[in-house]
């Protein structure tokens, strides 16, 4: 039998306001606190958290937007200068991602992150993408345990755009899709291992729970109200997208927007999740799913406003030589291999023309079924 691992955040806790019981949730953590936030978020909740970690020192840090070598150097010294016990972290997957090196830099000390949009799977993982100055990523870490809290307020993440959020449902919407695909052939998942039960189980859950519930959601995210639609996608977002890619592995289902990046003279138009939604929907053309299960998916992105062509991508008329480009680019991802058969050239190419097409196929009112 293979080893198997299993990882998460040490405590998820999601709840409307709940940030009034921040100190109830990490007071045992110390004395002394950092807390990194951006211009806007220390604006609206700085206060708040001054009040309730009454007793405690919080000494606040206004995050410059890049979880780059610089940045976190800088917070790390006012960490030592301070004595700070624990770091908390308030905003998107950049504040997340800092603070777990900002943690590591001072010791392995607790680390508590605070979303501010439903949007990325950061929040719950081990592992901390650092950009170099020119825009890329320089560096990833991978660290021995995820952070210690993860506290989703519902009523800081349902002021945040509707577009993030269902972008956020795009990148959940792939942890399934590929993660079944290690599980069933045994490929390693994030940790070095292979999946748990427990794992499957949770992105199956989080691929039900989209298609029954994305929609509504989606609706309740443009009106910033909460439902339980919202409540229950915001769960699914944070909490089980990340311990499903981490946990079960990934399979090609980044791999095809990752090959359109690498295109010159094309800008970016689409978030994270959005490019995964089609790719997800190119992985499944590649391996050849069932007319049952793509019309499902294909018909949940464009009902949700997902990409499911490369007009929706922002990438029309692409010729040729692009096609090669992107081709070439996937061929050279990692986890492209991650398929119980060889990839090829061939399987790539067609499935970026034979997604494409699904894709107009459903926007023109026809169905695959
Ligand atoms: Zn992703």
């Amino acid at each position: 039998m293979m080893t198997q691992v299993l990882g998460c955040c040490g405590r998820y806790i999601q709840g409307y306001g709940e940030i009034k019981n921040l100190q109830k949730h990490i007071g045992w953590m110390g004395e002394k606190y950092l807390c990194v936030a951006s211009k806007n978020r220390l604006r609206d909740l700085k206060e708040t958290i001054t009040e309730v970690m009454e007793g405690k020192e919080v000494i606040f840090y206004q995050f410059n937007g890049e979880c780059s070598w610089d940045e976190i150097y800088s917070i790390t010294e006012v960490g030592k200068e301070n004595g700070i016990q624990a770091v908390i972290g308030v905003g998107g997957g950049k504040i997340a991602d800092t603070v777990k090196v900002v943690a590591d830099e001072l010791g392995s000390i607790p680390q508590v992150i605070i979303p501010t949009i439903a949007a990325t799977d950061a929040y719950t993982s081990a592992a901390a993408l650092i950009y170099g100055p020119d825009g890329t990523v320089a560096d990833v870490k991978n660290y021995p345990h995820s952070p210690d809290v993860v506290l989703a307020d519902t009523e800081v993440l349902l002021k945040g755009p509707a577009r993030l959020y269902v972008s956020g449902m795009g990148d959940a919407l792939s942890t399934y899709v590929g993660g079944v695909v290690c599980q069933e052939h045994y490929f390693e998942n994030h940790f070095g291992g292979v999946g748990t039960h427990t794992a499957l189980a949770v992105a199956k859950l989080s691929y039900d729970m989209l298609l029954q519930y994305g929609r509504q959601a989606k609706i309740a995210a443009e009106r910033h109200i909460l439902t339980d639609a919202y409540n229950a996608v915001t769960e699914v977002n944070i909490l089980m997208s990340g311990m499903g890619f981490e946990n079960n592995g990934s399979a090609s289902d980044h791999c095809f927007y990752f090959g359109t990046l690498a295109l010159p003279d094309r800008e970016e138009y689409v978030y994270h999740g959005e490019g995964v939604a089609f790719s997800t929907c190119c992985q499944l053309v590649m391996q050849g799913a069932s007319s049952k299960q793509l019309d499902e998916v294909y018909r949940f992105c464009r009902d949700v406003g997902l990409p499911i062509t490369f007009d929706d991508m922002h990438l029309p008329d692409l010729t040729d030589e692009e096609y090669d480009i992107m081709t070439k680019a996937v061929l050279k991802e990692q986890f492209i291999h991650h398929h119980p058969f060889p990839v090829t050239y061939e399987m790539i190419m067609g499935a970026y023309k034979t997604a494409d097409a699904i894709g107009h196929l459903y926007h023109d009112g026809g169905s695959l079924l």
